[in-house]
């Protein structure tokens, strides 16, 4: 076959996100406490259940006037109370000529419209004198300012972190609604592998992808459960096909592309699962294969860790995303210059794995060395994905890519200099 005919029976990367993407909903809600919901995505929307402020409040340690009494400099008024934090201004009232010494975050008295802070006076206990000009409504937090009762504060969809836990906390919320983490079973086939801390043998390796994807998953918030290996015949591959398929996501490493011995896809089959595609044009990741079982997702991934990791940044985690309740679910990609050229025959596309500089304000983004989806320390030093379209031929040295971060980079030495 040419190479074009064997492209031309690939899906495309584009179109195999997008079926993926057109596959997933978010899961359903529920309630958890207000510190288990960080890094969650809230499921309803927030509306006040009050004003916040509840009541027009001081914003300095100072003095509560009327402006009416502070036109002329120095200004020189009685001292008549003292409001600290904590305290209600009930029957308190700042009369014509009056000062009452208030704490920040204490409620305004009657009569107040201006608060003077303390830097601003001599500080006295009975009687004050004023060095500043003074505005009308100065230092004073007006109730309903920051949020309006019935107004929403925080909308479905939204991340929750420090921030929203503040807001919600201040609204008196210890429960929030949240969507549902998916549970992802990880499924590893072949018979050459071994657990973690067993010494392989010749012909054995360890079980990596089980380890690396479980990462991935809670890297993205959901929960791996690893359920082994299934070993290179049809009866374990039915027994823990079976299994992984009670999941809201099956994951499985290896076993996808054209062997004998691959045999995941076709006891998917067996057991009724409905494949979407199979094989992407896209390197590495190629025998990449999508399935469901009715609400379950089945990624099928290359068993090579290099390609596992790739295409479950680029297909798994944004379907994770959106199960969550996530709204952007796809890295942004932004432009770099790449450092070195890349070879290429038009019809795939490929993914590079690269560090990245910025120098002069444009981002530079270097091979971080053997491409060959066998390197898997490549992988380990890589900062970012270069993605190079489908239809692009030989890129050279010089020209302007699209790359996205791997991982979260963005605080490493060298990331964002
Ligand atoms: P396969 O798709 O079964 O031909 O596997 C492709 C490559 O990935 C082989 O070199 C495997 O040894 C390797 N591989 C498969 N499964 C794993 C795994 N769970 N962990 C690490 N490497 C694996
Ligand atoms: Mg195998």
């Amino acid at each position: 076959m040419s190479d074009s005919a064997a492209v031309s029976n690939l899906v495309s990367f584009i179109q195999a996100r997008q079926t993926i993407l057109d596959n997933v909903a978010p899961l359903g809600c529920e309630q958890v406490g207000l510190l288990d919901a960080v890094g969650r995505v809230l499921a309803k929307d927030m509306a006040a259940p009050w004003d916040m402020p509840l009541w027009d409040n001081s914003a300095m340690d100072g003095y509560a006037v009327r402006s009416a009494d502070c036109l002329h400099l120095p200004g020189v008024l009685k001292v008549t109370g003292s409001i600290p934090a904590g305290a209600v201004a009930d029957g308190i009232t700042v009369e014509a000529g009056c000062a009452v010494r208030i704490m920040t975050g204490a409620p305004t008295p009657v009569g107040c419209d201006a608060v003077v802070p303390v830097e601003e006076t001599d500080d006295g206990q009975t009687v004050v004198t004023l060095l500043q000009p003074v505005k009308k409504g100065q230092h004073i937090r007006v109730r309903g300012e920051d949020v309006a009762c019935g107004a929403l504060f925080v909308g479905a969809g939204t991340m929750i972190r420090p921030p929203e836990v503040n807001i919600l906390a201040n609204f008196g919320k210890a429960l929030v609604t949240v969507y549902r983490r998916p549970v992802v079973a990880i499924l590893s086939t072949g018979d050459e592998l071994v657990e973690l801390g067993t010494s392989p043998v010749a012909g054995q390796i360890i079980n990596s992808n089980a380890l690396s994807l479980a990462a991935a998953v809670t890297e993205c918030g959901c929960i791996p459960r690893i359920i082994g290996i299934a070993r290179d015949n049809r009866e374990s591959h039915l027994e823990k096909l079976q299994e992984g398929l009670q999941a809201d996501v099956l994951i499985t490493s290896a076993g996808v592309s054209a062997g004998d011995r691959d045999l995941v896809r076709d006891v998917l089959e067996q057991l009724g699962a409905q494949q979407l595609f199979w094989k992407v044009a896209v390197k590495p990741g190629g025998p990449t294969a999508f399935a469901r079982y009715d609400s379950t997702l089945v990624f099928s991934l290359p068993g090579n860790p290099v390609s596992t990791m790739i295409t479950f940044e680029e297909f798994v985690r944004p379907a994770l995303l959106k199960m969550l309740g996530q709204r952007r679910v796809v890295r942004p990609l932004f432009k770099a210059v790449l450092r070195d050229g890349v070879k290429k025959k038009p019809g795939k596309l490929q993914i590079i794995r690269v560090r990245l500089e910025k120098e002069d304000g444009l981002w530079y983004a270097t091979s971080s060395g053997n491409q060959q989806t066998a390197i898997l320390k490549t992988m380990v030093d890589a900062q970012a994905l270069v993605v190079i379209p489908a239809e692009c031929g030989a890129v050279a040295a010089g020209s302007e890519v699209d790359v996205h971060w791997y991982g979260n980079y963005c605080d490493l030495e060298g990331a964002a200099e």
